[in-house]
C-alpha cells in the first residue's frame, strides 16, 4: 500500500511544465475570463499514432487539470488526401484512449463559408489578391530567406476585379491551378511565409463532408488559426514547426479583426526504432511490410491497442516524458517500462511453454490427475487462485535445460534439481534423444512427493523454479512474438543511398505453437496474461473459439537493454 501513495505525492509536487505556467499566469490575470478551452485538430490524412497519442493527452488533461473544455475538431481542408474512414478511426482512438469531447466535435470544412468570408474582408480591406502565376511560378519568384521574392505582376489588381475573380473562382469558371487567392503581406521578409502566401486554390475535387460544394479550398495555413479563432480556443498547442507560421497566424487575425488564441508550442515526439510521419506509416501499410494500420508493431494507437497495451499505459507514458521545448527522441523502452507496470498489476498469470520439450516423471502414476493451485496475480489478492492439472508427462521451455550446463546455470540439467512451479520439485535421471538428429526427445525425471508446492514439509529449497503445462491438458496456441519494426535507432537519419525501408528488422515477427495450461480457454479478445517467466500477451482479434491467438505486448525484461545497439 505504501507505493501508490507514493505516486499520488510525486503528482502532486511535479513542478508545472512551461505549458502549465503559461496557462495558470492567464488564469491569474484573467485573461479571457481565466477560461482554458484547448482543442485536438487532427488532419484526417491516416490513422493516428502515438506522437498523436501525446497531443491529446496533453490537450485533453490540460483542460480537465483546469476545468475546462477540450475540442475534437478535423482540420479536413485538402480533399484530396482524406478519407472517412480516418475520421472513424481517429474518433475511436481519443476515446479509447479516455478522453470525451462531449458534443463540441467539429471539422474545419464547417467553417468554409465564413473563411471565404474572412478571405473577401481581406481582399476589400486591399490584403489579398487573386494570382493567376502557376504554382511553378509562385515558388520561383518567392526568393529564399535570404534573398527577397519578386512582386507577382497580378499584385496590384484593383479590388473590384478582385473580388470578381475570387467569386468566380468559387463558382467553378476556373480550372484546377489557374489561379490561387494570396495574401499581399511582405516580400522582404525574412520569414518565407510572410512573403504574400497562398490562402485559396481550386481543386475540382468531392470532399469528404461538403460534397461538390466547394471547388476552391482554403489553405491549411489560412483555415487552422481561424478555426481555433471561431472556436474561441484559450491556447492552441501545437508543435514546433508551427512556431514559424504564428507571425502568419497572427497576421490573419489581426487583419480581419476577430478573437486572437494564444498559440503554445511544444516539441513532437519521437521514439526509437520506429517512424512517425503519417507519410511513412502510409507507406509501410501500402508496401505490405505489415499487416495494416493497426499492425501491432505500428506505432499506430490502433496498433498499440491490437497488441495489447492499455490506455493508461499510454497516459502514463505521456505524463511521464513530459513537454519540452526542444526536439528530442525517446526511447522505446519507456513506453514498453510503463505497460510492463500497468500489466503488473492487472494481468492474471498463466503458465504458458512456447518451445516446447516432452518430461517424463518415471516415478509419478500413470493416470493420476493432482489438481495444483496456482495464484493468479501475485500483485493483488483479489484475483484469487486457479486449479492446474499436473500429470505424468509435461512441457517445459526446451533452453530450460541443458545437458552441459555452466555452473550458473540454475535450470534443469543431469543430475540437478529444480522446481515445477506450483508443483514438485523434479531431478533429472537422463534424456532420450532422436537417434538420427540428436535432438532431445525426452527428459525423464523422478519427483519428490514430499515437496508439494503449499504443503508444510515443500520448503526444501532449490535454485531454479520452471513453468510448465501437463501435455495432456495443453492447449495448442498460436503465439506472434513481436519485436521492434526497425533495427536502427533513428530510422528517420538513414545513411545516404539508404531510406528508412533499408532498416526494417526481418525479426519483428516470429510465430511459435505454445502449449498452454487449460486456464487460458475462457480468454476472450484483447485480454491480458502474463506467462509466467516470458512476458505480457495479449488475446489477438484474429483468434476463434478453436484456435486462440496470442500477441506478445512485451517480454518481461528489458532484453534490449542489455543488447548492444545496432547503429
Ligand atoms: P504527421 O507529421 O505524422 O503527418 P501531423 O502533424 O501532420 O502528423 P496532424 O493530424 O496535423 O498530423 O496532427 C494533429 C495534432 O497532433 C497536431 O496538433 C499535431 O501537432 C499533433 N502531433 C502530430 N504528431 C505529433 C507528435 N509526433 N508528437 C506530438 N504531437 C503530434
Ligand atoms: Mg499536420
Amino acid at each position: 500500500m505504501e507505493e501508490p501513495r507514493k505516486k499520488e505525492e510525486e503528482k502532486i509536487i511535479r513542478s508545472l511544465n512551461f505549458i502549465e505556467e503559461i496557462i495558470e499566469n492567464d488564469i491569474r490575470n484573467g485573461v479571457n475570463d481565466s477560461r482554458v478551452h484547448t482543442r485536438f485538430p487532427p488532419e484526417p490524412n491516416g490513422y493516428l499514432h502515438i506522437g498523436h497519442a501525446k497531443s491529446i493527452c496533453l490537450n485533453f488533461g490540460l483542460s480537465k487539470k483546469y476545468n475546462g473544455k477540450t475540442n475534437l475538431r478535423f482540420d479536413d481542408t485538402n480533399p484530396v488526401k482524406e478519407e472517412v474512414e480516418y475520421v472513424d478511426s481517429i474518433m475511436e482512438d481519443v476515446k479509447w484512449l479516455g478522453f470525451d469531447w462531449e458534443d463540441r466535435l467539429f471539422y474545419a470544412s464547417d467553417y468554409f463559408e465564413q473563411l471565404y468570408g474572412y478571405a473577401v474582408i481581406l481582399i476589400r480591406k486591399g490584403k489579398a489578391f487573386v494570382c493567376d502565376m502557376t504554382a511553378e511560378e509562385i515558388s520561383e519568384t518567392r526568393g529564399t530567406p535570404t534573398r527577397p521574392g519578386k512582386e507577382s505582376p497580378f499584385r496590384h489588381r484593383s479590388v473590384e476585379e478582385n473580388i470578381d475573380l475570387f467569386a468566380r473562382m468559387r463558382a467553378g469558371e476556373f480550372p484546377d491551378g489557374s489561379r490561387v487567392l494570396r495574401a499581399k503581406i511582405d516580400l522582404t521578409s525574412p520569414n518565407m511565409h510572410m512573403r504574400d502566401p497562398v490562402l485559396y486554390r481550386i481543386l475540382h475535387t468531392h470532399h469528404h463532408r461538403t460534397g461538390n460544394q466547394w471547388c476552391i479550398y482554403p489553405m491549411y495555413d489560412f483555415a487552422h488559426g481561424q478555426s481555433d479563432s471561431i472556436e474561441r480556443i484559450t491556447h492552441s498547442i501545437c508543435t514546433l514547426e508551427f512556431e514559424v507560421h504564428r507571425p502568419l497566424y497572427d497576421w490573419f487575425i489581426h487583419e480581419i479583426g476577430i478573437y486572437a488564441p494564444r498559440q503554445i508550442e511544444f516539441a513532437r515526439l519521437n521514439m526509437t526504432y520506429t517512424v512517425m510521419s503519417k507519410r511513412k506509416l502510409l507507406e509501410l501499410v501500402r508496401d505490405g511490410n505489415v499487416t495494416g494500420w493497426d499492425d501491432p508493431r505500428m506505432p499506430t494507437i490502433c496498433g498499440l491497442r491490437r497488441r495489447g497495451y492499455t490506455p493508461e499505459s499510454i497516459r502514463n507514458f505521456a505524463e511521464t516524458i513530459g513537454v519540452a521545448k526542444r526536439d528530442n527522441i525517446i526511447d522505446v523502452s519507456l513506453l514498453e517500462f510503463c505497460i510492463r507496470e500497468d500489466l503488473n498489476k492487472r494481468a492474471n498469470r498463466l503458465m504458458a511453454v512456447l518451445d516446447p520439450v516432452k518430461i517424463v516423471i518415471d516415478n509419478y502414476p500413470e493416470e493420476l490427475v493432482e489438481e495444483m493451485e496456482a495464484v493468479n496475480n501475485p500483485e493483488d489478492e483479489t484475483k484469487g487462485k486457479r486449479k492446474l492439472p499436473f500429470t505424468k508427462t509435461i512441457f517445459i521451455e526446451r533452453d530450460d535445460f541443458m545437458e552441459d550446463p555452466p555452473n550458473k546455470f540454475f535450470r534443469l540439467a543431469p543430475g540437478r534439481e529444480v522446481r515445477l512451479k506450483a508443483a514438485y520439485i523434479i531431478k533429472c535421471e537422463h534424456v532420450v534423444k532422436d537417434p538420427k538428429t540428436g535432438e532431445i526427445e525426452e527428459i525423464h525425471c523422478t519427483y519428490d512427493p514430499l515437496t508439494k508446492s503449499g504443503m508444510p514439509e515443500s520448503n526444501r529449497k532449490v535454485k531454479g523454479t520452471l513453468h510448465w503445462v501437463s501435455e495432456k491438458y495443453a492447449i495448442k496456441t498460436e503465439v506472434r512474438l513481436y519485436d521492434r519494426l526497425f533495427v536502427m535507432e533513428n530510422p528517420d537519419e538513414a545513411e545516404e543511398g539508404k531510406t528508412y525501408l533499408d532498416y526494417l528488422n526481418p525479426d519483428s515477427l516470429k510465430i511459435v505453437t505454445a502449449m498452454i495450461e487449460p486456464a487460458v480457454k475462457n480468454a476472450q479478445i484483447l485480454e491480458k496474461y502474463q506467462f509466467e517467466r516470458i512476458g505480457y500477451f495479449s488475446v489477438d482479434h484474429d483468434s476463434t473459439a478453436q484456435n486462440l491467438v496470442f500477441n506478445r505486448v512485451v517480454s518481461l525484461k528489458d532484453s534490449w537493454s542489455k543488447v548492444e545497439k545496432v547503429k
